[in-house]
C-alpha cells in the first residue's frame, strides 16, 4: 500500500516482547520499569494472523525485535510459524546477541537466515557500563555461532554518540571487516526530544522514504518511531489497523511523548 505521501509501505517491525535481559543505558532505566502484563502481549496466533494479514495488504519485509526478542518464551516456534508464511521476502531479527550461542542453530534451522546483532563496543568494560548487566563474550559466542550455522548477512547495530569516527565504532568496523559481518551505526537517538538522524550503512532516518511502520508486543501499531500515533489491532480489526496506521503515517517525525525503544521495537 502507498501513503498519501507516495510512499510504498511494505516493512513490518514485529516488537515479540517488551521485557529485556538487558538495560542499556539509552534505552531503558536500569530499574522500575513497568513490564506489560502477559495477558496482554500478542499471542503467536495473532502474531502470524496478523502477519498474513499484512502481506496481503502488500507487506513482503518482517523484522522481530523487542525488548529482546530471544526471551520471549517459545520464539523458535514463532520464528517457525512466521518463516512458513506465504509471500515474506524477507524475514530478520534485531538482538542483543547476549542468548545467541544457545539459540543460533534452532533459529536458523526454523527458517530464519538474517540477523542484526547490536554491538556498540569491543571494550567488555565499556560493553558492561552500556548494557549495566551485560557480558560481551556472550555476543562474542552468539556471533561466532550465528556465523557457524550460516547466517547471512549478519549485521552489527553499532549507536554511536555521532557518527563511526569514535574509536568505539572504529573497532566495530574493524571486528567486522574481519569476520564478514556488515556494520551499521546508529546515531543516539531521544525519542522524548525528538533527535533522529540517519542511519549509516542502514536506510532509516530518511523520513521522505521510509517505508516502515511497527507493532508493539501489546498489539499497538505504530505508523512513526516519532509519533505518538497508534492503532489498536484488536480493537481496530487486523485489517483497519492497517490502514489506518498508513493513511495517518506523518511525513516526517516529530516527538513520542509516550513510547520507549523497548517497546517499539527500535
Ligand atoms: N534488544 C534488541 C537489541 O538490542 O538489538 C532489539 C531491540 S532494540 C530496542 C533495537 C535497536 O534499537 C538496537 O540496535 C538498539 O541499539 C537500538 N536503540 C535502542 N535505544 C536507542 C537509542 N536511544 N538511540 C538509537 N538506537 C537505539
Ligand atoms: Fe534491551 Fe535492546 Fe534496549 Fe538494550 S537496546 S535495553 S538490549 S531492548
Amino acid at each position: 500500500m502507498f501513503d498519501q505521501f507516495n510512499r510504498r509501505i511494505n516493512y513490518l517491525r514485529i516488537s515479540v516482547t517488551d521485557r529485556c535481559n538487558l538495560r542499556c543505558t539509552y534505552c531503558m532505566p536500569e530499574e522500575g520499569i513497568e513490564a506489560i502484563p502477559h495477558s496482554q502481549i500478542l499471542t503467536f496466533e495473532e502474531i502470524v494472523e496478523f502477519t498474513k494479514i499484512a502481506v496481503a495488504k502488500g507487506f513482503d519485509k518482517f523484522r522481530i525485535t523487542g525488548g529482546e526478542p530471544l526471551v520471549r518464551k517459545g520464539i523458535v516456534n514463532l520464528v517457525g510459524m512466521l518463516s512458513q508464511v506465504k509471500g515474506i521476502a524477507d524475514l530478520g531479527m534485531t538482538t542483543n546477541g547476549t542468548l545467541l550461542a544457545s539459540f543460533a542453530k534452532d533459529l536458523y534451522d526454523a527458517g530464519l537466515k538474517r540477523i542484526n546483532v547490536s554491538l556498540d563496543t569491543l571494550d567488555p568494560e565499556k560493553y558492561q557500563k552500556i548494557t549495566r548487566i551485560g557480558n560481551l563474550n556472550d555476543v562474542l559466542d552468539g556471533l561466532m555461532e550465528a556465523k557457524r550455522v550460516g547466517f547471512n548477512p549478519i549485521k552489527l547495530n553499532c549507536v554511536v554518540e555521532k557518527n563511526s569516527s569514535e574509536p568505539d565504532a572504529q573497532g566495530v568496523r574493524e571486528f567486522a571487516r574481519q569476520h564478514g559481518f556488515i556494520p551499521r551505526f546508529i546515531p543516539k537517538m531521544s525519542l522524548e526530544e525528538g533527535t533522529f538522524s540517519v542511519v549509516e550503512g542502514g536506510d532509516g532516518g530518511h523520513c521522505s522514504t521510509c517505508n516502515r511502520i511497527r507493532l508493539t508486543s501489546n498489539g499497538v501499531l505504530k505508523p512513526c518511531l516519532f509519533s505518538d500515533n497508534g492503532y489498536n489491532i484488536r480493537t481496530l480489526g487486523f485489517e483497519k489497523a492497517i490502514e489506518m496506521a498508513i493513511k495517518n503515517k506523518p511525513a516526517h517525525g516529530t516527538i513520542n511523548h509516550t513510547g520507549k525503544f523497548y517497546n517499539l521495537g527500535g
